[in-house]
């Protein structure tokens, strides 16, 4: 059963071929048995999950039932849910427990799908391996030595395990693409506001967006129709209504016009990959697209720019965390100052701080001019580069990320190379632009994903357009070798 894809489990719950209290005491044995050698899950709420896959028997049975009615699915961990514990991957929220749900989990729980948890992630959804969680690291399914990407890496690799068919992320400036890359998933970045960021733990507001991570292009249509609402709550929410993602996806995208950016095949990008990006351009050719050769001239002052403004959005976000109001508090204060200073120092994490003491240097009087207003002027640039594009493109395409999955510890010590792995994905963030990741082949017998940009709200597009690659190809419906 775990094999089944969203859509498939939509059917089978229907056609009564099994229950959602069956398919979710499956998966939840299959976490049991298997994610001690993943550790992609913080919490696992089996018998809360089983309590839901009854009301959604009950509801599935009486009719009427909304679109993900018994369908498991689990959250990353930055998204607040009432009455289980909600870390963000910090021993700073180690003990939160959230009086309320954050809108894109309580829009899952209206649509009837079964959380059976809260998944593993890089502390504050900082990082790009997921070795910065306060609950360890976790593996990457393909290759236990190897990383699953960062900051969803625990939402990327329960997919690719197949321990739950979608998952919740956030992507602030990969986090949903670079994991789904490297573990040969699906994952999806709306346009900025187009998902309730409420709830979702802030890290760089400005940049910050959840989207859904799963098996397939159809998978992830389903769950974005659930997550994508309007919000009061939220004033950057956009006010848009609800939208069946699916209805466009078997489109034919003949005369598609699909733009690849000069400056993403060049120096550091890893050889096979490129080569896996060059076939899967060649099979959209063969599906009656026109590739047009752009230029996006500002990409490389993207990863600079990011870490100034994501920085200096994280210290002013994170000020909020002082061991008085919630969180982590040191034992035995002296005086307040000492309360501040100890519960902020034992409960905050290595890169955590490195990006508070940057984003606080980026802002203080004197250099704000220099690095903060530069960073924002060269944002617009970022921004206006693709406004052009879309002038004569309808997606961009070219690889998620630069290299396969790493080894675990290989980056670690170098903070600048760990940056560079989202050197594709940055940019789009800081344009507010949606993105997606789809995988396209193997390198180095492990996961390549193919980056598709779209120009902002045209997720309907992206997804028929990758659901059109993915009815010509398999590269989605490999599975990781898991050890039963
Ligand atoms: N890897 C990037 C960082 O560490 C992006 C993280 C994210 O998108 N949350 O900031």
């Amino acid at each position: 059963m775990h094999q089944l894809t969203i859509a498939e489990i939509i059917r089978g719950l229907r056609e009564k071929q099994f229950s959602s209290v069956e398919i979710t005491s499956h998966l939840l044995e299959r976490i049991q048995q298997l994610d001690g050698q993943y550790n992609s899950f913080i919490t696992v709420t089996g018998e809360q999950a089983l309590r839901e896959a009854a009301a959604a028997d009950a509801r599935l049975a009486e009719g009427n039932a909304p679109a993900m009615c018994g369908v498991p699915i689990a959250h990353k961990d930055i998204f607040c849910t009432n009455g289980v514990r909600t870390s963000c991957g910090s021993k700073m929220l180690d003990n939160f427990v959230p009086p309320y749900d954050a809108t894109v989990v309580d829009n899952f729980l209206q649509a009837g799908a079964v959380s059976l948890g809260k998944t593993n992630m890089d502390e504050f959804a900082m990082g790009s391996s997921n070795e910065s969680s306060y609950y360890g690291p976790v593996k990457n399914p393909w290759d236990l030595e190897r990383v699953p990407g960062g900051s969803s890496g625990g939402s990327a690799a329960a997919v690719a395990a197949q321990l739950v068919p979608g998952t919740t992320a956030s992507d602030t400036g990969g986090s949903i693409r670079q994991p789904a890359a490297l573990t040969g998933t699906t994952g999806l970045k709306p346009t900025y506001g187009r998902v309730s960021r409420w709830g979702m733990i802030a890290f760089a507001s400005s940049l910050d967006q959840g989207g859904p991570i799963a098996r397939t292009a159809e998978d992830a249509a389903l769950m974005l129709s659930v997550m994508a609402s309007s919000d009061k709550k939220d004033s950057t929410c956009l006010d848009r209504p609800t939208q069946d993602y699916t209805a466009n996806l078997k489109d034919s995208i003949q005369g598609l016009k699909i733009g690849v950016p000069k400056e993403y095949f060049g120096e550091g990008l890893d050889s096979e990959i490129g080569a896996r990006i060059q076939e899967a351009l060649r099979a959209y050719e063969k599906l009656g697209a026109e590739l047009v050769e752009i230029s996006l001239p500002h990409s490389k002052l993207a990863v600079p720019a990011y870490y100034v403004i994501a920085p200096a959005e994280a210290s002013a976000n994170l000020s909020r965390f002082d061991g008085v109001r919630y969180g982590y508090r040191c034992e035995n204060p002296a005086d307040l100052r000492d309360l501040y200073m100890r519960s902020r120092g034992e409960g905050f994490g290595e890169e955590v701080k490195r990006r508070i003491l940057v984003g606080s240097y980026a802002l203080s009087a004197g250099y704000y001019d220099a690095y903060y207003n530069k960073a924002q002027q060269v944002r617009r640039l970022i921004k206006q580069d693709f406004v052009d594009a879309f002038q004569k493109v309808d997606v961009i395409m070219g690889p998620t990320a630069p290299n396969p999955a790493f080894k675990l510890g290989e980056k670690n010590a170098d903070p600048v190379a760990m940056y560079l792995e989202d050197i594709y994905t940055i940019a789009t963030n800081l344009a507010g632009l949606p993105g997606m990741s789809l995988p396209c082949g193997f390198a180095h017998n492990l996961p390549v994903g193919l980056q598709i940009t779209g120009n902002y709200l045209d997720e309907a597009r992206m997804l028929n357009v990758a659901h059109q690659f993915q009815q010509a190809s398999d590269w989605h419906t490999k599975a990781a070798p898991v050890a039963e």
